[in-house]
């Protein structure tokens, strides 16, 4: 589970590092495409196939790796990242706190403790992770770039969606007469969903029970649910909606999803907290770290 090298593209390449893909923003998405280094693949001419290592006969000829890097670009193409994050990886993450190293490691850890299951039945029993905490501190940054890995390093299908955009769909799909299957039915399929901005934007009853069925459907599926949130995983505060007048009254994630999504993200997820400073704030209370190239 980590980068193949394709064997039409330069290993000393500075922008594909041999892997033979750019992430690019292409209209309104990040995409992975050809890198500019790539020559026909010297391996299969460009057939996608090659002579097995092995010594096979040419009737077993095994998958080219260029080929298997030309479908984990699909993949990540599916996946719909918003073309704002395509420069996100877990490298070029800030680290300007101790809480910032601190949550950088959680989600190493977890990618590598994915990484070392092995067995494709324990990958899919792995527990997903919630990142919380306030805005500003990189948890879309973290959740994009383990998007990146799960597509490109594991092959995985995955999909990225923005929790008021879902409402908003189901809201337009509620007005057109169909029940949200339409909108539903793709987000419960994929290897891994990444919910963003968790508990955003108003949610009527309606919207949360098909939220709810998106989320239970994975659950019983075995399948990973990836998501960030602003709200705090504690005990409902009672208070409904954020209020600029009195903000140390603010509400818990349970009060902005409802108890069925908020106690089944519970059995499925970890919480991770994200602290730190605010990565959008004008100056940088410290220089920044040089940061070394992922290998
Ligand atoms: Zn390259
Ligand atoms: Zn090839």
């Amino acid at each position: 589970m980590s980068m193949i090298l394709h064997p039409g593209a330069s290993p000393s390449c500075a922008f594909c590092k041999g892997g033979g893909l750019e992430i690019k923003p292409v209209d309104e998405l990040a995409r992975a495409v050809p890198c500019r280094c790539l020559v026909v693949c010297p391996r299969c001419r460009g057939s996608g196939f090659a002579a097995d290592p092995a010594g096979g006969r040419v009737q077993n000829r095994a998958r080219c790796a260029c080929s298997v890097i030309t479908t984990r670009a699909g993949r990540f193409d599916a996946g719909r990242i918003p073309a704002r994050y395509a420069h996100c990886t877990l490298s070029s993450f800030d680290l300007t706190s101790e809480a910032q190293v601190r949550v950088l490691g959680a989600v190493h850890g977890w990618y590598k403790a994915r990484a070392n299951l092995g067995d494709p039945e324990a990958i899919r029993r792995q527990r997903g992770v919630v990142l919380w905490g306030d805005v500003g501190r990189g948890k879309t940054h973290l959740l994009i770039a383990l998007l990146r890995e799960l597509a490109l390093g594991e092959g995985a299908t995955v999909r990225f969606v923005e929790f008021s955009h879902l409402i908003a769909d189901l809201k337009s799909g509620f007005d057109r007469g169909d029940g949200g299957g339409d909108i539903v039915d793709p987000l419960v399929k994929v290897d891994v969903l990444a919910i963003d901005e968790l508990g955003k934007g108003r949610a009527t009853e309606w919207e949360l029970t098909i939220v709810d069925e998106l989320v239970s459907r994975r659950y019983n599926a075995l399948r990973t649910v990836l998501a960030t949130t602003n709200y705090e995983p504690t005990a409902s505060t009672g208070v409904e909606a954020p209020n600029l007048a009195a903000p140390e009254r603010r509400p818990a994630l349970v009060d902005r999803v409802g108890d069925r999504v908020y106690s089944r993200l519970r059995e499925m997820c970890d919480f991770v907290p994200v602290g730190g400073e605010d990565h959008r704030a004008a100056t940088p209370a410290r220089p920044r770290k040089p940061r070394t190239p992922r290998a």
